[in-house]
């Protein structure tokens, strides 16, 4: 169950070295309300020790977050260093994270200091843990969530804005959105956003660093997937791109290099769900669920890929092959078939 704002705003009060958490593969949202929280937490009344971490490298189109440059790497710390962090803080903030083991390295110490972990989340898919809480499953994104508390704790005088933390904030509330296109996008998202541009938050700006500014070899990148290796199912109503690991090895793909392509693929007409399958390693593939309309990526991710994730998008892992997965996945959406017919938007003619 949620605390109330108040028994939140008491813990961080009542704490001085705070560490910053959140999931593997860092995304817009992740690093957005990480990065918000480390500010915010300087910024608080009684300035707090943070540390802000990410349990991966932050993908490129990210890097330009301010004072990003400031958090720490887990996979590149020794286990020795990740125990002392846990030991060493008086509070763990873990976010946007649905489940302790997608935090990381870190993620077999948590279970140890659950008494000392806040937690806010939006995944519909949420396994409770640690002992604090702020989950909604109807926000957009945990930078929405962020935003809620810190406009209270604004309304209280516990911290100053500035620009960074807007901008931090929006920028979650923008990638998670799909840049305020998907059916997340709520009033309360809207209404979020333009509170954070009167704050100091530059859509033009932000919009910028995530989808221009990308580097030519990703746009090669993704032109080869489209034309060499994507394959659309229309009996299924799915697209799928294959992204072979020799594939990413010849364009020297960095991470998060990858994460567009499947946005890409859902803009086939007559598609109503899309997947990425990334070898990314040999036996380990990756796959990115996304649908438009009723179907459920996160159910078929949880039920026969090993993930989950929302309902429009979702991801998951198979230890196979890139062939073996295919052939799989082709079995699978075989048992989908009838879930899949039907048109997301009906065309109304306006008389
Ligand atoms: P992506 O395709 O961008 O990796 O992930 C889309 C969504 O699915 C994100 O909200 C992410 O949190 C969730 N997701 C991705 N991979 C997994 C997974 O392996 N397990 C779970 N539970 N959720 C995942
Ligand atoms: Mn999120």
């Amino acid at each position: 169950m949620n605390n109330t704002i108040a028994q939140l705003t008491k813990v961080i009060d009542n704490s001085q070295k705070v560490l910053i958490l959140s999931h593997v593969r860092p995304d817009g949202d992740s690093a957005g309300s990480s990065t918000a929280f480390y500010h915010i937490l300087k910024q608080w009344h009684t300035p707090k020790e943070a540390t802000l971490t990410f349990p991966d490298v932050l993908p490129a189109f990210l890097q330009w977050l301010p004072q990003v440059q400031e958090a720490k790497v887990l996979s590149e710390q020794s286990k020795e260093t990740l125990k002392c962090w846990t030991q060493e803080h008086d509070l763990i903030v873990c976010l946007d994270t649905s489940l302790m083991e997608r935090s990381g390295a870190i993620a077999p110490l948590l279970k140890n200091h659950q008494n000392k972990l806040l937690v806010i989340d939006h995944h519909k898919d949420f396994s409770p843990y640690g002992r604090w809480l702020f989950h909604n499953a109807q926000a957009s994104s945990t930078c929405e969530l962020v935003s809620q508390l810190a406009f209270h704790w604004h309304d209280q005088q516990l911290f100053t804005w500035n620009s960074a933390i807007a901008t931090c904030l929006y920028t979650g509330l923008y990638t998670d959105t799909g840049g305020f296109r998907f059916r997340n996008t709520s009033e309360q998202t809207l209404w979020t956003a333009a509170k954070l541009v009167s704050l100091g938050a530059e859509p033009q700006k932000i919009a910028y660093h995530l989808t221009q500014n990308t580097p030519l070899y990703r746009l090669r990148f993704l032109g080869t997937v489209l034309k060499d290796f994507l394959r659309f199912l229309p009996q299924y109503r799915t697209a799928y791109a294959m992204i072979p690991r020799s594939l990413q090895l010849a364009f020297q793909l960095q991470p998060g290099d990858t994460s567009e392509i499947v946005d890409y693929v859902l803009r086939i007409q007559g598609v109503n769900l899309a997947i990425t399958l990334r070898e990314e390693e040999p036996n380990k593939i990756r796959l990115s669920f996304r649908s438009i309309g009723d179907f459920p990526a996160n159910e078929l991710a949880k039920k026969h890929f090993n993930g989950g994730g929302h309902k429009n998008a979702a991801g998951g892992e198979l230890n196979t092959s890139l062939q073996e997965a295919e052939t799989y996945l082709l079995n699978v959406l075989q048992q989908y078939q009838n879930q899949l017919q039907y048109e997301p938007y009906e065309t109304t003619s306006i008389a």
